[in-house]
């Protein structure tokens, strides 16, 4: 179901129908925004596949690209599983803090409970890039703060073109 590949002695990239994909349709929305995605409870690439289908069929955005997805040692609290994360590039017309709640919202609806910083989670989403826009806002920072230092977001990112 996934081509794999083993990069090196802790990271592997998986891709398959929904993660390594290219829209050919065109979207009317306004804006372009990139979002991380990543998850580290249960079966997380399953959990990529639903959100596909789920973001497919919402009206408010139109997916662009997906990137493979990376396999990867947690950081921070690292006495947990191995963390899967991919990159979307989506259209939509919410402003960038309305995104923000939706999102919050979609991974509400993947069970995403908020324990500790950096603890296990089954879905979070992030706000790479919008648009070119930088936003420094209490709620939301864009671009987001770590995007180029951290290989969950570089090595996706660097599978779509
Ligand atoms: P993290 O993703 O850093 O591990 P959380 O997913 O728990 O942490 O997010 C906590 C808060 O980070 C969110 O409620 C949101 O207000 C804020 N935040 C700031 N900038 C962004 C961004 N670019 N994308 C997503 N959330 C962001
Ligand atoms: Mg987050």
């Amino acid at each position: 179901m996934y081509i794999k590949r083993k990069l090196n002695k802790s990271l592997q990239t998986f891709k398959g129908l929904h993660f390594g994909y290219t829209s050919k349709h065109k979207s009317s929305h306004r804006y372009t925004t990139t979002i991380g995605i990543g998850g580290n409870i249960g079966d997380v690439k399953r959990r990529f596949e639903h959100l596909f289908v789920y973001l497919k069929r919402d009206k408010r955005v139109e997916l662009i690209k997906t990137s493979l997805i990376l396999k990867n040692p947690s950081f921070g609290y690292i006495d947990q599983d191995d963390f899967f994360n991919s990159i979307i590039i989506l259209k939509t017309s919410m402003q960038a803090s309305l995104f923000l709640d939706y999102l919050l919202r979609v991974e509400k609806k993947f069970g995403r409970t908020r324990s500790f910083k950096n603890a296990p989670r089954t879905l979070d989403l992030d706000i790479i890039f919008f648009n070119n826009r930088v936003i420094n806002t209490k709620k939301l920072q864009v671009p987001h703060k770590h995007w180029f230092k951290r290989d969950s977001v570089i090595i996706p990112l660097m599978d779509i073109r």
